[in-house]
């Protein structure tokens, strides 16, 4: 599965990401994330883009084109990654549709998270204060005169991304405000409406009981509903096989054109029992007869 989510900062599509990837096994791409990567560890990269990141504006197309380009080359993405933060540019959309298409890939959605401006800068205040009070350092680009430029940013350069994918018909628009997992289920909604696929993380829909179902819980020493369905089948179909046993024919097959009933079962079965006695007198008689005539005879 290949999707991407869409959002202005602040809007939860790392938060979202994070969670799809523990339900889907796919691969979180963060280009955010990446290009602080790049910055911390000082390549060539991250000497480009360290500058700008902290400003708040973009970094240039080529270069976080090529990092997507190498990402996805990579096995691990292979199963399918979410984009989160890329791409931000109608440039970004196209180098995009040109690397699937070398690889014969789709996407299977575009997902955008519709969040009220009014409530991203509290939510980056938030974050902030959380990272904070976890010890960890907090983003240069986090803070009002920062954000104010990543918002201005995204009404330009990024908002335009929301037509793009709408006229190619594979835009789907969430609600953002809603809680964290109001908004998860909304995307997992979306994701099988698309995919056919349900969350791997959850629960299967529960199969019919079934003779494997039942194995499974015999060797691991559970009497499961399935092992009981099992075992209860079992055992009608050894009463129904003694019955059908005695009544001198085989199980489930058919009297008359018509299956025996337990009353047509018990018919056949005295019918067939008093023509047995009958044949037994006849033939202890004859045999009697027969013993008379041959010593008489001596
Ligand atoms: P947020 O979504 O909260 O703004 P990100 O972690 O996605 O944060 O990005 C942080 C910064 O990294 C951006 O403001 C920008 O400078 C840079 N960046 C990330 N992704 C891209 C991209 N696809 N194109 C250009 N710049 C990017």
């Amino acid at each position: 599965m290949r999707l991407i989510l869409l959002g202005p900062p602040g809007a939860g599509k790392g938060t979202q990401a994070q969670r799809l990837v523990a339900r889907y096994g796919l691969v979180q791409l963060s280009t955010g994330d990446m290009l602080r990567a790049a910055v911390a560890a000082g390549t060539p990269v991250g000497l480009k883009a360290k500058d700008l990141m902290a400003q708040g504006a973009l970094v240039p197309d080529e270069v976080v084109c090529a990092i997507i380009a190498d990402r996805i080359a990579e096995p691990d993405a292979h199963n399918g990654f979410i984009l989160d933060g890329f791409p931000r540019t109608v440039g970004q959309a196209e180098a995009l549709d040109a690397m699937l298409k070398d690889r014969k890939l789709g996407l299977d959605a575009v997902i955008a998270l519709k969040v009220d401006e009014d409530a991203l800068l509290a939510r980056v205040e938030k974050r902030v204060a959380e990272m904070a009070a976890r010890g960890e350092a907090v983003r240069a680009d986090d803070n009002a005169e920062a954000l104010k430029k990543r918002l201005d940013a995204y009404r330009a350069q990024t908002a335009p991304l929301i037509d793009y994918y709408g006229g190619k018909g594979t835009l789907s628009v969430i609600d953002g405000m809603a809680a964290i997992d109001a908004v998860e289920r909304a995307i997992l909604a979306i994701l099988k409406g698309k995919t056919g696929k349900p969350a791997s993380g959850k629960a299967k829909p529960a199969s019919k009981p079934g003779k494997k179902a039942a194995k499974v819980a015999k060797r691991a020493g559970k009497r499961t509903k399935a092992a009981k369905k099992v075992k209860k089948t079992k055992k009608s179909t050894v009463a129904k096989a003694a019955k059908a046993k005695s009544a001198g024919r085989a199980i489930g097959t058919r009297k008359g054109g018509r299956k025996a009933d337990s009353k047509g079962t018990r018919k056949a079965v005295s019918a067939r029992r008093s023509v047995a006695k009958k044949r037994a007198g006849t033939a202890r008689r004859t045999a009697k007869k027969t013993a008379k005539r041959k010593s008489g005879r001596r």
